[in-house]
């Protein structure tokens, strides 16, 4: 009797300790309100070519907080706790809607620019989620080339053989699918051969001082081939300096994305950047 009540008031309490750690910082509750209320924005990353002109190749959608008492919330901070609770699904869904409603805004002036959003593996655990992101795509009548979704590595590794499952049903929609964060997550090679992705985005870890570490060189230029190998783009997360982005080039990456290019954008310094993008020769003319 004792032994059960000890069980139940242990279950009851490692519960209990659970919700506070998971609401240490009061946001459980508040984040539901935070897609209703509007307090969330999607933020744009630009991706530039590493090849001819350097132009724009689209952008990394990127989630952002601002609460009503704490201001700006990192989602780093708030996207892991997010999984944990299974928000993220409703963050993925008002991503996803704010992602294809710019494709559409973008239809005639920029139709060669993509955009990536980010997906979590708990997105991947409702078997229904290819589905309603085929729907979203149907909806817009937006090309679902020009959608892409990032998946990282070691979400893709928490359930190998689902992951598997789920990619191909959301390839089977049309869009394009990004392993992000790669070189991080232990991914057998057996494995990444099974996976329709279109992009490897090597993670900026490799990056970061890569101009001065020729070790590090040597492991990204593997990637890069090996990436080649399987018909894959390969970007390089994280670029920060003019020697990060030469040496990256000269490894024959084909995309980059970090501060060098451009901070995540929004608003007024996103259309401003919008305005500076020439469109490739054959879809301005005239
Ligand atoms: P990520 O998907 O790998 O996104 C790239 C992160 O690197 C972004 O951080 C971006 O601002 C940052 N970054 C870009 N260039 C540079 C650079 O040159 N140097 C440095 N130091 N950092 C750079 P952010 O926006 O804070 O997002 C962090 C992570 O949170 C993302 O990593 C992604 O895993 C997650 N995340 C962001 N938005 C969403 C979302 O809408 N849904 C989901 N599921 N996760 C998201
Ligand atoms: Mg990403
Ligand atoms: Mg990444
Ligand atoms: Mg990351």
């Amino acid at each position: 009797h004792s032994a059960k009540r000890a069980a139940l008031s242990h279950a009851w309490y490692s519960a209990a300790q659970e919700a506070a750690r998971l609401d240490h910082l009061g946001l459980v509750s508040d984040l539901r309100a935070a897609v209703a209320q509007s307090q969330l924005q999607m933020w744009l990353q630009p991706k530039f070519s590493l090849a001819g002109t350097g132009q724009p190749v689209g952008a990394e959608a990127l989630v952002r907080w601002i609460h009503p008492q704490r201001g700006f919330v990192s989602p780093a901070e708030f996207v892991p706790f997010a999984e944990q609770t299974g928000y993220i699904t409703m963050v993925t869904d008002w991503m996803l809607d704010q992602a294809l409603q710019t494709l559409q805004a973008w239809q005639t002036t920029h139709p060669a620019l993509s955009i990536a959003v980010n997906v979590s593996t708990r997105d991947l655990q409702d078997a229904g989620f290819a589905q309603r992101v085929g729907q979203k795509v149907a909806r817009s009548g937006i090309n679902p080339q020009r959608l892409r979704l990032e998946i990282t590595e070691s979400g893709l590794m928490e359930d190998a053989q689902k992951s598997v499952e789920l990619l191909h049903a959301l390839r089977a929609v049309g869009i394009p699918l990004s392993i992000d964060d790669f070189g991080t997550g232990y991914s057998s090679l057996a494995y990444l051969q099974k996976l329709p992705v279109s992009e490897l985005k090597i993670d900026r870890s490799f990056i970061d001082g890569i101009d001065k570490a020729p070790r590090t060189q040597k492991l990204v230029k593997a990637m890069i081939e090996m990436g080649h190998g399987m018909d894959l783009f390969v970007t390089a997360e994280g670029v920060e300096t003019e020697a990060e982005r030469s040496t990256i080039a000269q490894l024959g990456c084909d995309v980059m994305q970090g501060y060098l290019g451009s901070r995540p954008l929004y608003g007024a310094q996103l259309q401003a950047w919008l305005d500076s993008v020439t469109e490739a020769p054959a879809l301005s003319a005239k």
